[in-house]
């Protein structure tokens, strides 16, 4: 998905012309635990495009002064957006700050859509001209408490998105992201997956991915690390904002098929912990957890069984996720990481036998019957398998609204019990037939 980034320096409205983009669908983002606290990050839809956008004056950079702030924001804008919508405010005319984000915006190669916000009424159109002078075209009149003039700005940017059929990796190469906290190990395990006798770096030929990403190959299978380098860039702007990381998150989760939940072993597991991972399953991709520093721990024969323990419970929606416990540092069980981002992967793209599937499921409804509801009985007709990646099941059934939240944990247990899907999230819907 294409990135958009609003910048501009404090009170020209930015966040409410993001709120205005993202509309309705900010409901969706708030269902993932740790994005809602703060709306910087969401997805909008335009005509056809899909697209992801940022709000950089939520991003907190400290007590930095306040020209630091704007520079810093609009660093993390030019960064990670592929286009950039530059913010004024009509009523102020153009000011020094206005200026300064221009300069840092000149600099950049992206494309920028200048936007002048609080324009709300038409006569208030005739004094927006003064901000051609920041050069940037032809400024687009808005107004977010109006709400107007948001379809134009819309167009505006959508004619910059980079063309759909931007390059992937192949069908059989496996993708997978580190992500956790910061400190926990990610680059330091990065480092040891490479330098790992038995795996082979190999370059990755003609997309404009191979900056940020590593590929390799590890007995014949080939694999692209995500985002490699973003893990390894410890810039300033990096390690101060926090919600950035996030963000950075978010997106190479997106692009992959396994991510690895990266714990601390030393430190062990605090509520950051679980916001990360909430991302990774709330994507339906396949999740390994990883406990790294294992060295560092003092260990007995019952630590890592405990270990184990804690973080399937504070990892309850995780509970497909095999762990793996190692250490970056001394390389200890590395080689055990790769067997379960294959195994992970396998069961993500994995398809079932119908006829298998509609016995297993069939079974479980007659051993243990859905309770009835207000007199009506939930009658299951057949389930079949409608996707992978993450394999989801849809259940025909006399009325859906009888498939309890319980029962279709019930139906995926025993699914999870007949086919294994370590590794993987699975969906069940209930559709009547
Ligand atoms: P990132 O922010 O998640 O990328 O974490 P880094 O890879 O930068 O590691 C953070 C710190 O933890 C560094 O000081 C590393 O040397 C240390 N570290 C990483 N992996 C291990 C490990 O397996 N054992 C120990 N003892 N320290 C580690």
């Amino acid at each position: 998905k294409p990135v958009v980034a609003i910048v501009g320096r404090p009170n020209v409205g930015k966040s409410t012309i993001f709120n205005r983009i993202v509309g309705e669908r900010i409901s969706i983002v708030e269902d993932i635990p740790g994005v809602t606290r703060d709306r910087i990050y969401s997805s909008g839809e335009w005509l056809a495009y899909d697209f992801n956008i940022i709000d950089t004056g939520g991003i907190d950079i400290g007590d930095e002064p306040f020209l630091e702030q704007i520079r810093q924001q609009a660093e993390i804008a030019i960064d990670e957006a592929d286009v950039i919508i530059f913010l004024v405010n009509g009523r102020e005319g153009v000011t020094g700050a206005d200026e300064e984000v221009a300069k840092i915006l000149y600099r950049s190669n992206k494309p920028v859509v200048l936007a002048v916000n609080k324009v709300d009424n038409p006569e208030m159109r005739n004094d927006i001209y003064d901000f051609y002078a920041l050069g940037f075209g032809e400024p687009i009149p808005v107004s977010g408490s109006h709400g107007l003039g948001l379809g134009d700005l819309l167009d505006e940017v959508a004619k910059h998105f980079p063309k759909i059929d931007e390059k992937d990796y192949d069908e059989d190469v496996i993708k997978f992201s580190l992500i956790g906290r910061p400190n926990v190990g990610k680059s330091s395990l990065t480092n040891a997956i490479l330098g790992e006798e038995r795996v082979i770096v190999s370059d990755i030929a003609g997309t404009t991915r191979d900056a940020i990403d590593s590929a390799l190959k590890y007995d014949g299978q080939d694999y692209v690390i995500i985002d490699t380098a973003g893990m390894r860039k410890k810039g300033k702007v990096y390690e101060t904002t926090e919600k950035y990381s996030v963000l950075r998150a978010l997106r190479a989760i997106e692009r992959s098929d396994v991510v690895l939940v990266v714990l601390d072993g030393e430190e062990g597991i605090i509520e950051q912990d679980k916001h990360i991972a909430g991302y990774a399953h709330e994507a339906g991709r396949a999740v390994v957890i990883v406990v790294n520093k294992w060295d560092a721990v003092e260990k007995d024969e019952r630590t890592m069984k405990e270990f184990e323990q804690n973080i399937r419970e504070h990892f309850q929606f995780l509970s497909y996720a095999p762990i793996v416990f190692l250490s970056a540092k001394t390389k200890k069980r590395i080689h055990t990481l790769m067997p379960m981002i294959n195994l992970a992967s396998e069961n993500h793209a994995r398809r079932v036998q119908t006829t298998i599937l509609n016995e297993v499921v069939t079974d479980a409804v007659a051993r243990n019957p859905a309770p009835a509801d207000k007199g009506k009985r939930l009658k299951v007709y057949y389930t079949t398998q409608v996707a992978v990646k993450p394999p989801a099941f849809v259940v025909f059934v006399n009325d859906p609204e009888l498939m309890h939240f319980s029962y279709q944990r019930f139906l995926e247990n025993r699914i999870r019990e007949a086919f294994g899907f370590e590794g993987t999230p699975i969906k069940i819907f209930a559709r009547e037939r």
